[in-house]
């Protein structure tokens, strides 16, 4: 084994997960020497990529999915994000600000949503409630050729579009500026990982290395490392990917979120200003894959063994279609897909938030989207919708897809952090941690 293989700490994954962590450990920890494999010859080139997502930092406020309890948990760590960008002078270079919004259609809604401003007011005291008529002035698209009644809670110019990517790579750099033995290999895919004695073996395409601590961040593909290394055999992993069309004009100006369907966690449509091309997108659709990467070779062998079909999944997908909100919902996106018919379709569903969407005025927006891991708990048999992440009794651990996603990466940063310092007997400072990243500016993000 040559020194400079060996690591304290190998990270797998190149993404914001893997990239938050990076970070974490070079700033917050006195770990040494970390080094990051990604396969790809650039960071955060899948889901954390710009084109990806949805660009939102989740605060809670605006995803009617979200019992206030963990809107609390929500806010928090969106706010570490939020503080992050404010330490390194990211503010309108990396996150943007925009108004944003819960919307609510019709009688149902509206009382659902005054109750629900009522109830979360404390935790968000800059949001406001609107009504059909300062909408018409807000966003004027949302009452034209509207007859029924609207009202939405929502906050103005406020910090909520985001660039993952941009964030991840001046994770990178500014790990790298803090410490000389944090090591980035790109274009490095792992292949294998192996305990050996108290060291793990990290086999990639060109080489090996060795690590007392292992954090497995590849996105859809952890799932997949760590039932080879025999964890989280109840668990497996459904690929749904996540498509949107762009509008060919500029219809508005906030981020829109629609009510939620509880059974189907960030299902309900939204419309985004898009940060990199400043055209309006609107979607995600959600449909299941075979692949684990979404513009990527296919990966059906992979897709497989991240599923582990057996009895409990069928029960869990016979569940599902026994449904008839989630079978209608399944049908619906198949169909958004199809081309041919898709923009017709999809055009009708972007008309909850844009009455006069015609499908004349959208376009499917090609090689735009990702893929969000779905876990299924094959015991309880049901989906998972909180955390991915895997923990062990040995020194690895595998993040399938921290919730809500991009958002949550520096918590899931911390929560590692603390893991990998207290198994090897180093220091997370977490009282910096949490004055520069967490009790910092808390009241600002609240007015932002
Ligand atoms: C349609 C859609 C909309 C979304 N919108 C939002 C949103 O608005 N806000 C939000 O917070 N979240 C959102 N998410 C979720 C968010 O995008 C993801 O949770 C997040 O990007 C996951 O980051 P990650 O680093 O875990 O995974 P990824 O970004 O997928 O990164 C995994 C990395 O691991 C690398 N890798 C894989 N296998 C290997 C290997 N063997 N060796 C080396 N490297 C490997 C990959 O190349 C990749 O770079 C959305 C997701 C989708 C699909």
């Amino acid at each position: 084994m040559t020194k400079n293989h060996h690591y304290d700490t190998i990270i797998i994954g190149g993404g914001i997960t893997a990239t938050a962590l990076f970070f974490t450990l070079a700033k917050y920890t006195n770990l040494n020497r970390v080094a990051m494999f990604e396969k790809y010859s650039d960071i955060a080139t899948l889901n954390s990529h710009e084109s990806s997502n949805s660009q939102t930092l989740h605060c809670g406020d605006i995803e009617t999915n979200y019992t206030l309890e963990k809107a609390k948990e929500v806010k928090k760590a969106a706010s570490m994000l939020d503080n992050y960008t404010k330490l390194y002078n990211l503010r309108d270079r990396v996150i943007f600000k925009f108004n944003k919004m819960a919307l609510a259609v019709g009688d149902q809604e509206i009382s659902y949503m005054k109750n629900r401003f009522e109830e979360f007011k404390n935790l968000y005291p800059y949001m406001e409630y609107w009504t059909k008529e300062q909408l018409a002035e807000i966003e004027p698209q949302l009452v034209n050729q509207r007859e029924e009644n609207i009202s939405a809670m929502g906050a103005r110019d406020s910090y909520c579009a985001i660039n993952y990517s941009e964030v991840a790579k001046s994770f990178v750099k500014n790990a790298k500026d803090l410490k000389d033995n944090f090591d980035v290999y790109l274009n490095e895919e792992v292949i294998n990982i192996e305990k050996k004695g108290n060291l793990y073996v990290i086999t990639t395409l060109h080489d090996t290395y060795f690590a007392n601590f292992v954090v497995v961040n590849a996105g859809a593909h952890s799932m997949l490392f760590a039932h080879k290394l025999g964890y989280a055999k109840e668990l497996s992993c459904i690929p749904i990917g996540g498509s949107f069309y762009y509008t060919k004009e500029k219809v508005i100006n906030s981020k829109i979120y629609t009510v939620q369907n509880p059974k189907l966690p960030f299902a309900a449509v939204h419309g985004d200003p898009d940060i990199s091309n400043g055209l309006v997108r609107f979607g995600p659709t959600a449909l299941v894959l075979p692949k684990l990467e979404r513009y990527k070779h296919n990966h059906f062998i992979e897709f497989l063994q991240s599923l582990s079909p057996d009895t409990n999944t069928l029960k869990v997908f016979y569940d599902l279609l026994v449904d008839d909100d989630i079978r209608n919902y399944m049908a619906k996106n198949f169909l958004y897909e199809v081309p041919g018919i898709r923009r017709r379709l999809f055009a009708k569903e972007i008309q909850k938030i844009i009455p006069s969407m015609r499908s004349d005025d959208i376009e499917f927006a090609e090689n735009v989207g990702g893929l969000r891991p779905q876990i299924i708990d094959k015991v309880q048999k049901k989906l998972i919708f909180s955390d991915g992440k895997i923990t062990t009794n040995e020194p690895i651990l595998f993040n399938v897809t921290p919730s809500p996603g991009a958002t949550s990466c520096l918590k899931s940063a911390m929560l590692d952090s603390k893991l990998i310092t207290k198994f090897l007997d180093k220091k997370f400072d977490e009282k910096r941690f949490n004055k520069e990243l967490v009790t910092k500016n808390q009241e600002e993000l609240e007015v932002a």
